[in-house]
């Protein structure tokens, strides 16, 4: 009989890996994720063959200290919430403190960073360096402006099943691609860029002003979205709505531009797509998508984020008024649009 062992914390930080860590496109995810939770103003990205070979993330965050660098690696360490009471109320994108230890446990992992020097002192970056392994991390000095870089290597190099699930390169950067559309949709104030193989791919300024964000729309989704898009700027119950959605004249034949946010965090919800869905019904031809870039803002103590690792779902507490509520506004939306938008499907 084979007795009963405690998993090695490498191991359990494989098979935890499994679930935030799929493909490059997730380590993408979850380390800018922590870029914007560290208040950066710009985050670059840097992608060599797909994300497989290198996925490099610089951002001008607040760094982490000497002394946690270690520690940000190591399983359910979090620098974002220390109760119960402040995970219901989590206005953070991270706070399971699981990401950076399930990725360095499947890659070669490198993160250098430096906080702000305090008065009197010179600026000093510190490096940790892991190779598929729990921890035990050296640190050593290097140099860094404020901020934090992470170098992520050879995914799935000590996890050959895993590996063989990844695909060809430029499907893999496709992912990433899409991630970093998402991404970029989520922070208009942040600077976000884009290469891959050095090529530059996405070039993104700040943009405070509504043109600007446009633009930002334009850049990612392309310009015939935003020409076709009626604008929601909408407030009522607690709830707020804003965003733009394709006219029926820019429907699509597939559901992949739909993005919708709550509190800047991207969701998936079946309740908001049926309401989204019926909002259209009556000006959509069947088997139709609709596009859509939509942000909802919600009381934090009124949602749920914890719902699953890769926090793509969310609990609403009362759904039915978020239901009613986004099927309402986008309804009166639509209808109020002249009808000669109403034309054939153009995609
Ligand atoms: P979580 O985001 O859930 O806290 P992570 O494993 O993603 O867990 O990160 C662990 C910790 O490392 C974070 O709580 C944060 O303190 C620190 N950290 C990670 N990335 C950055 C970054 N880019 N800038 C500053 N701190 C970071
Ligand atoms: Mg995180």
């Amino acid at each position: 009989m084979k007795r009963i062992h405690l998993l090695s914390p490498r191991l359990a930080n494989q098979i935890a890996a499994g679930e935030v860590v799929e493909r490059p496109a997730n380590i993408i995810k979850e380390l800018v994720e922590n870029s914007l939770d560290a208040g950066s103003t710009r985050i670059e990205i840097d992608v060599e063959q797909g994300g497989i070979k290198l996925l490099r993330i610089r951002d001008d965050g607040h760094g982490i200290p000497k002394d946690d660098l270690p520690l940000a690696l190591s399983r359910h360490a979090t620098s974002k919430i220390s109760t119960l009471d402040d995970l219901e109320a989590v206005s953070s994108l991270g706070f399971r403190g699981e990401a950076l230890a399930s990725i360095s446990s499947v890659s070669r992992l490198t993160m250098t960073s430096a906080t702000a020097p305090e008065e009197g002192e010179a600026e000093q970056a510190w490096q940790v360096e892991v190779e598929g392994r729990e921890m035990a991390a050296s640190v050593k000095p290097a140099a860094h402006p404020k901020g934090t870089t992470l170098e992520v290597r050879d995914l799935f190099f000590n996890t050959p099943a895993r590996r063989k699930f990844l695909r060809t390169e430029k499907t893999e950067f496709n992912h990433v691609d899409e991630y970093f559309k998402r991404l970029a949709l989520s922070r208009y104030d942040v600077a976000f860029s884009l290469r891959h193989n050095q090529k530059v791919i996405h070039s993104l300024r700040p943009a405070t002003r509504g043109i600007d964000k446009e633009k930002r729309v334009a850049a990612l989704l392309g310009p015939k979205f935003i020409d076709a898009a009626l604008h929601i700027d909408s407030e009522a119950a607690g709830l707020g709505l804003t965003g733009w959605v394709g006219l029926p004249t820019f429907s699509r034949s597939q559901a992949d531009m739909q993005y919708f946010f709550v509190n800047g965090r991207i969701v998936r919800d079946r309740l908001v797509a049926h309401a989204i869905k019926q909002a259209y019904r009556d000006v959509l031809y069947h088997g139709r998508q609709p596009a859509f870039v939509l942000y909802l803002t919600v009381d934090p103590a009124l949602v749920d984020v914890n719902v699953h690792p890769t926090k793509h779902e969310v609990r609403f507490r009362d759904g039915r008024l978020v239901h009613d509520y986004l099927f309402r506004t986008l309804h009166k939306a639509l209808a109020d649009v002249r009808p000669d938008h109403q034309s054939a499907p153009t995609s």
